[in-house]
């Protein structure tokens, strides 16, 4: 199989034409999306993906945090955070990441994906996480307020839990880090 055919990202990449003109109506985003070698399909390379739904996240006004999930090597899962858009608290990237990705595998055990995600999931995402009995998590930048898989607590570390994620982080931490700090500086200014 293709695997062009599978990545949500690669209909994007060309619907944007690369950087092309922002549609009207969507903020513009400072940050260029990146375009990693797809010859190196590693963590770097998925969490590129992940960054790039957090710069749409940025274009809707929405604090960019994206996520993507992997199966089999394929891209199966791709959203942004859209708290705002669709007035849910609930519609952080991760979580819709989790629903489409058991859509794609057609199981709501994701013993075998990887979820990337450009900011450690939160109470809600780390629990939904472990419930999905996922597999391995990859965060770039620690939340010391509300991570809940290391930054602030650990639900992973609940001694008689069914299910531990494997989890990674630190992958693109700068990049997603400076992309979150420079929205809510944005936003301070705005409403000076
Ligand atoms: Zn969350």
């Amino acid at each position: 199989m293709d695997w062009t055919d599978e990545d949500p990202m690669a209909e994007r990449r060309v619907e944007d034409g690369g950087e092309g003109p922002v549609r009207p109506g969507v903020r513009e985003c400072p940050f260029p999306k990146l375009h990693p070698s797809q010859l190196n399909r590693d963590d770097v390379f998925f969490m590129s993906l992940a960054y790039n739904q957090a710069i749409e996240a940025w274009r809707e006004d929405e604090v960019p945090v994206g996520a993507v999930v992997v199966y089999e090597g394929q891209v199966v899962a791709s959203a942004h955070n859209q708290v705002l858009g669709s007035g849910d608290a609930t519609a952080h990237a991760e979580m819709i990441a989790i629903t489409q990705a058991s859509r794609a595998i057609g199981d709501w055990r994701l013993n075998g994906a990887t979820l990337y995600v450009t900011k450690e999931p939160c109470p809600m995402c780390s629990g939904a996480a472990i419930m999905a009995r996922l597999g391995r998590l990859v965060y770039a930048f620690q939340d010391p307020r509300m991570g809940c898989l290391g930054g602030a607590t650990n639900l992973n570390a609940l001694p008689d839990a069914w299910h531990h994620v494997e989890v990674c982080s630190g992958v693109l931490e700068d990049e997603c880090r400076s992309l979150v700090q420079a929205f809510f500086s944005m936003k301070r200014r705005e409403n000076k």
